[in-house]
């Protein structure tokens, strides 16, 4: 199959409804022009801003070799829109950029059904892309658009925020040891492995809470490198510092609470706003069933500190 009979089969399902791959739901901003001219056409309406943001997926780092490509078609849009999350603003289009090595029609066919299940919570429109032989990997564009100024960016945190993060941290790790080791050790008997796995394979963007924090978060990122050291690029971009409460993280049943809170790839969000939101954070998250945990304030002093004073480094996952 050539580069554009996999165009027209398969990518072209997540383009328009005609496809019975992207959900019963409307885009909200359907592209002027789609695929299959040299540039696609779309529209920012008035008083909003584009927001835009890339990620690559390699074979071998980004996903390990049992990851199924419906995992990985899952995954490459999930952690796009997980950026969308965290600025605030509401997906719109993407594109994709595919590089295939020798992978089946079959294998694209789950590929391309792994994104249009995420595109189930978040209706969002692919738009172009590029479709090229080599190693296997696969670079997304997301564009979500965002009312002018509201974006949640890194640097509004002040002293005296609270600091907040959804869900809890760790268990994509814990996935990941369980997906490398699936002849389970004996402290791995007792883990919720399915669900382990899907935090691993499956995450789910917090597209809801990042739309709903506009106007009450102070600054905001989404967790893919590990808890401290996102917080520490909020921290660093803010010219702050913050005291955690370690006690307060919410961590993976079964994972070592240092682990859990610099290990990577859970996609929830971390979050600062001003003390006197709290009953808005709190009755947000209760309407949209999604815990929500405060585990800190800012301070002015800078660097990462826990209860005790004592300093915090934040380790993450390094991609150099
Ligand atoms: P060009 O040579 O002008 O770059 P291409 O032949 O690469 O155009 O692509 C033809 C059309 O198909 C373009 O509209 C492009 O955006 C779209 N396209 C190519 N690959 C993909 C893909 N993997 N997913 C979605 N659209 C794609
Ligand atoms: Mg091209």
């Amino acid at each position: 199959m050539n580069e554009f009979a996999l165009i027209e089969t398969h990518f072209k399902r997540l383009s328009d409804r005609t496809g019975a791959l992207l959900s019963a739901r409307e885009p909200e901003l359907p592209a002027d022009l789609g695929i299959g001219d040299d540039c696609a056409l779309m529209r920012v309406p008035d008083g909003m801003q584009l927001a835009v943001s890339s990620d690559t997926l390699v074979a071998g780092v980004h996903f390990p070799g049992q990851a199924t490509p419906f995992d990985i078609g899952y995954k490459a849009l999930a952690v796009n829109l997980s950026d969308l999350a965290a600025m605030g603003a509401t997906p719109a289009w993407f594109s994709l950029c595919v590089t295939l090595q020798d992978q089946s029609e079959d294998w694209i066919t789950a590929f391309c059904e792994g994104m249009a299940a995420v595109t189930q919570g978040s209706p969002i429109q692919l738009v172009g892309g590029d479709t090229t032989r080599g190693p296997l990997s696969i670079c997304v564009q997301v564009m979500g658009v965002v009312p002018a100024g509201q974006a949640l960016t890194r640097s509004g945190a002040r002293p005296g925020d609270e600091v907040y993060v959804s869900g809890c941290v760790g268990e994509a790790a814990l996935g990941l040891a369980l997906a490398l080791d699936p002849q389970a050790a004996q402290w791995q008997q007792a883990l919720d492995h399915p669900h382990l796995l899907a935090r691993l394979h499956r995450p789910t963007p917090r597209v809801a809470l990042g739309q709903a924090l506009r106007g009450i978060a102070s600054a905001c990122i989404d967790v893919s490198d590990g808890l401290l050291a996102d917080l520490n690029h909020v921290l660093r971009a803010s010219q702050v510092g913050a005291e955690l409460e370690l006690d307060l993280i919410p961590v993976a049943a079964g994972q070592d609470r240092m682990i859990s809170i610099t290990a990577g790839d859970d996609y929830e969000l971390c979050f600062t706003a001003p003390a006197h939101a709290r009953s808005q954070v709190i009755a947000l998250a209760q309407s949209l069933s999604l815990p929500v945990s405060m585990i800190g304030c800012i301070s002015k002093a800078q660097g990462l500190r826990d209860q005790d004073n004592q300093a915090l480094t934040p380790a993450g996952y390094q991609h150099f």
